[in-house]
């Protein structure tokens, strides 16, 4: 039996950003995953800036290693097609320089850049011990820590705390946390690699696009390195089983025959099946931690409900575990009362954000109020800074979420 202060359970983004901030703090930690790395993830592979600031926070070496590392690629930018397709194209930054920015946004197959992360941890053999290959499915409380195993017994860890990062699927979420799947708040994604795709924009921009069937979900062209894209869709699971949709259907289908869709890919070539999986939303907020645990990432919720972004966010949940570990550790209290302030803390630093994008979900619903918006933007060289600098500045986004923003708009164009 391993006996360690920390376990995490998953070495995905989430569960690998807490073993570094862990390691950065000098805690020692094992970390198990089912999975032999590099392995995939179902994902769009779009990764916002907050992926940088959160490595950069833990220690600036690893973000230099990610700016250098040449499996991703750089976007300045993203393109929003409205149901009526309406286009507008929004700078992560206003008037950026290629040649002396750095790139808000980045888009990297999960296989490569879950991958850069472990090897990451493999660099702090002295504080993260990584286990490859073990599933774990047995969790039990005892007065002193929790006992973790693999199904058949024959790998046991020994913790003071868990911190549970093992994903959307996670079954310590529902049977111990008790956080159950709701249709409403929670949404269905599939995702191909194609190459050859035209059309992409030549700062590599990726692209949402609001189709109507869709609303409020989107289907997405990430574009990729050596001229790949990531193409994919995704809706509430509550509107998936009303409708009886077929993700992967639809998309198929939506490549072949929508007059847009059927020219940009012509040429193209799908080099992988069509994968889907779940996106537990952020649109309400949950217990996320209990005696002597934390949940973090997916496992935790975190997924944003506007952008379906997760990554970012599994990245702040597993730094905020780490220190809250770190303090839970010091206090040798491991209480669910004491824990709860790893609550307190994701949702002060992502509980606004995820507010408002839930209030934007709510209103990309009505294909016209989007249209107008878009039609505007198009045309009002304001609005659309003020959408670029939204990517920056939170406050910005609470903006659109105001109903007062759409009237000022309409009276000032
Ligand atoms: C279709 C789709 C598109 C998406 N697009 C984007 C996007 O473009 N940008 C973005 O930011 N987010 C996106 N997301 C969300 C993003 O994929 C997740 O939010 C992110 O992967 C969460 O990271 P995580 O570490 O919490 O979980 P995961 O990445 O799921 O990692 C969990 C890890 O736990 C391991 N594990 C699972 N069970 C066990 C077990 N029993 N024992 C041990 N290990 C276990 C797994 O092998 C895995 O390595 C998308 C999601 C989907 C489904």
């Amino acid at each position: 039996m391993l006996e360690t202060k920390v376990c995490i359970i998953g070495a995905g983004p989430g569960g690998a950003t807490a073993a570094l901030q862990l390691a950065q703090l000098g805690i020692e930690c094992v970390v198990v995953d089912k999975a032999v790395f590099p392995r995939d993830k179902v994902c769009g592979d779009g990764l916002s800036g907050k992926v940088i600031t959160a490595l950069e926070n833990i220690d600036p070496g690893i973000a230099r290693r990610l700016q250098q590392y040449t499996e991703k690629l750089d976007s300045w930018g993203v393109t929003f097609v409205s149901p009526g397709r309406e286009s507008m194209e929004v700078a992560y930054k206003p008037h950026y320089n290629k040649l002396v920015d750095e790139p808000a946004g980045f888009v990297c197959k999960r296989i490569h850049f879950d991958n850069f992360l472990v090897d990451e941890l493999k660099r702090r053999p002295d504080m993260i011990r990584l286990f490859e290959g073990i599933a774990i499915d047995k969790y039990e409380l005892q007065d002193d820590g929790y006992l973790v195993s693999d199904a058949g017994g024959a790998f046991t860890v020994k913790a003071q705390l868990l911190i549970v990062a093992n994903g959307a699927h996670s079954s310590f979420t529902k049977e111990v946390a008790n956080i159950r799947m709701e249709p409403a708040y929670y949404a269905a994604g599939v995702r191909a690699y194609y190459k050859n795709v035209k059309g992409t924009h030549a700062d590599n921009f990726i692209e949402l696009h609001f189709l109507k069937p869709l609303l409020p979900g989107y289907l997405w062209i990430f574009p990729l390195p050596n001229g790949e894209a990531n193409v994919g869709m995704d809706m509430i699971s509550e509107a998936v089983r009303s409708k009886k949709v077929n993700l992967k259907k639809l998309l198929t289908e939506t490549l072949q025959n929508d007059p847009v869709f059927k020219e940009r890919f012509r040429d193209a070539e799908i080099t992988s099946s069509i994968e889907g999986y779940g996106l537990p939303l952020g649109s309400k907020k949950r217990t996320l931690s209990g005696p002597r645990y934390m949940l973090v990432g997916d496992a935790a919720y975190l997924v944003d409900p506007f952008t379906g972004e997760g990554i970012g966010n599994a990245l702040y949940a597993g730094r905020i575990a780490a220190q809250q570990a770190s303090a839970a550790l010091e206090a040798n209290d491991f209480s669910a009362s004491f824990l709860a302030a790893y609550d307190d803390g994701v949702y002060r630093v992502l509980g606004p954000e995820l507010q408002l994008s839930h209030r934007l979900q709510k209103l990309v619903k009505y294909p016209w109020l989007f249209n107008l918006l878009m039609k505007m933007g198009t045309r009002n060289k304001q609005l659309k800074e003020l959408i670029s600098c939204m990517f920056y500045e939170v406050d910005l986004r609470k903006k659109l979420a105001q109903p007062s923003f759409y009237i000022k708009l309409l009276f000032n164009k």
